[in-house]
């Protein structure tokens, strides 16, 4: 006779309401749950295992992702069980700390473009007004060819 799904089940309950564990038939303590310790720990063992696996991963996020599914579909945050704002997917706690942490990352990306802003500025700057150095006396090496003061240092060591 094939084990089915159904007497898994079966199996299950009985064990269950003998307190037994479902895995090993051992008796539990009060503290276990419907695992002897032994087996709840390599089952743990288990499933860390899987979930370093690329379809461990992709199980978790199917599985986090028909979390956040079901919890919008029952107007709740999609990040704890409080309720949602009407119209949102986050509660009041959350839409705030996302607005927040949102308009930090807006203020962090403001900065460095002004960092940016100013360093091009003070490259272009130095572009513009190359130093002026005396013209070396040598025809046709001016310096008005050679724009920039990169290059006047290898001027001054050919002199
Ligand atoms: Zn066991
Ligand atoms: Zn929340």
């Amino acid at each position: 006779m094939p084990w089915t799904a159904a007497d898994a089940r079966a199996r299950y309950q009985r064990l269950k309401a003998a307190r037994k564990c479902i895995r090993c038939a051992a008796g539990l303590q009060d503290a276990d749950g419907v695992e002897c310790l032994e087996c709840a720990e390599e089952h743990r063992d288990r499933v860390d295992a899987r979930a370093q696996t690329r379809a461990g991963k992709r199980a978790r996020a199917r599985i986090a992702h028909r979390l956040r599914e079901r919890r919008k579909s029952l107007g709740l945050c999609v990040w704890c069980l409080r309720a949602a704002r009407p119209g949102t997917t986050k509660c009041e706690h959350h839409h705030h700390t996302s607005k927040v942490s949102r308009a930090d990352y807006l203020d962090r990306k403001e900065r460095d473009a002004m960092a940016i802003d100013a360093a091009s500025l003070a490259r272009s700057a130095t572009i513009s007004n190359p130093p002026r150095r005396p013209a070396p006396d040598r025809p046709g090496a001016n310096g008005g060819a050679v724009a920039g003061g990169r290059t006047a240092p290898a001027c001054e060591a050919v002199r």
